[in-house]
């Protein structure tokens, strides 16, 4: 049961907020942290977490905090979308295992998408050049 369950503050994005586990950061304030998907499943693959909750998913979110989270994903989202001028964009998240699911903190994926280039598979990709995601990343900011 992977949709129900303890929330385990070892998972690898707890980590990552406590410092623990290295990213390759976008944007952090308060509410909520955004860095590149070291498996992208196309360029520019990013993911916003938020901070100070213990929620595996959208399903356990506290309501008081989405509003402020999504507004987070909405400002990555155009950056995104201005860093990197993508044909489309998708923004989606996963809930259990069986959906897809594979990291249990409650996370945000903003994927560009360009015409005629077929999506990476998720969650079983290469992993990508720390250094290219480090420019991407550095594109990115420039439009926050
Ligand atoms: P989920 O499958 O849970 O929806 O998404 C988890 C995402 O986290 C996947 O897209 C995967 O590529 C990404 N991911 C897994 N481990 C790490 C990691 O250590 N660092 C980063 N930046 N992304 C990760």
């Amino acid at each position: 049961m992977t949709l129900h369950d303890t929330y385990d503050p070892s998972n690898i994005f707890a980590k990552i907020l406590r410092g623990e586990m290295p990213a390759v950061k976008v944007y952090e304030d308060d509410i909520a942290l955004a860095f590149m998907d070291v498996f992208p499943q196309s360029e520019g693959h990013t993911l916003v977490i938020p901070k100070d909750v213990t929620a595996r998913n959208l399903l356990d979110m506290p309501p008081e905090k989405l509003g402020p989270f999504m507004l987070v994903v909405q400002k990555v989202t155009q950056a995104v979308e201005a860093a990197l001028t993508p044909d489309g964009i998708v923004v989606t998240q996963f809930n259990g295992a069986p959906a897809g699911q594979t990291v249990y903190h409650l996370h945000v994926h903003i994927i560009p998408r360009s015409e005629g280039k077929a999506l990476g598979r998720h969650g079983s990709g290469g992993m990508a050049d720390m250094g290219d995601l480090e420019k991407l990343a550095a594109r990115i900011r420039a439009k926050l």
